[in-house]
């Protein structure tokens, strides 16, 4: 009957952003995939080189590799803030201090998608913890990671540099830790330009 009304009054029903069924109005994961995602470990390690730690809140897989999917290919917004909740929720407190650094996009690929997943998630975490947030680096022409193998990744880091002043403590953000080669090209151009403490968080991290 619920559903009919819905239907009638001209909305679709709420749909889970994991896994496609029905869930609670507002809600932006089903219970099932909530109670999934609450039994997933955090964690916890010194990290690619040049970093002095990252935190990652789930192993990439099951509803956590879906809800990465369901940002980055679906733009489902609201996904950034469920991830940003569950960063502020659970990681170890001294790791949430610093300012804001996200990730920087491909920028063929901003273009493509028209927004960016990982700016989306810093956002949602800087508004969270009111910590400052500055997007400080780019991309260097090509260093395109996803589609090629983890040998090459390592082998053919993306160029990344400063395009401002950086902030001396970093939180940097991402929303998957796979090799490492990123956040390590990001912690380097982040020390030339003078940051002192360096530590990454993401939402998912690749076994
Ligand atoms: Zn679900």
């Amino acid at each position: 009957m619920e559903f009919l009304d819905a239907v009638a009054a001209g909305f679709a029903p709420p749909l889970c952003a994991a896994c496609g069924r029905s869930c609670r109005p507002e809600a932006v994961i089903c219970s099932r995939c909530a109670r999934r995602l609450a039994a997933a470990e955090p964690l916890l390690g010194k990290g690619p080189p040049g970093l002095d730690r990252a935190w990652s809140s789930a192993a990439h897989e099951g509803v956590a590799r879906d809800l990465v999917a369901s940002l980055k290919f679906r733009r489902l917004l609201p996904v950034a803030g469920l991830i940003a909740d569950r960063i502020h929720w659970l990681a170890p407190a001294h790791m949430l201090s610093g300012t804001i650094v996200p990730v920087p996009p491909a920028a063929l690929r901003l273009r493509r998608r028209g927004f960016d997943p990982t700016g989306e998630i810093a956002a949602a975490l800087a508004e969270r913890l009111q910590a400052p947030l500055e997007p400080c680096l780019a991309r260097r022409g090509g260093g395109r990671q996803v589609g090629r193998r983890r040998a090459e990744r390592i082998a053919h880091p993306p160029r990344i540099q400063t395009r401002c002043a950086v902030p001396r403590s970093v939180l940097l953000v991402d929303d998957v830790l796979t090799t490492g080669a990123t956040l390590s090209a990001c912690a380097q151009a982040l020390r030339a330009a003078g940051a002192i403490r360096i530590v990454a968080v993401t939402f998912a991290r690749r076994l």
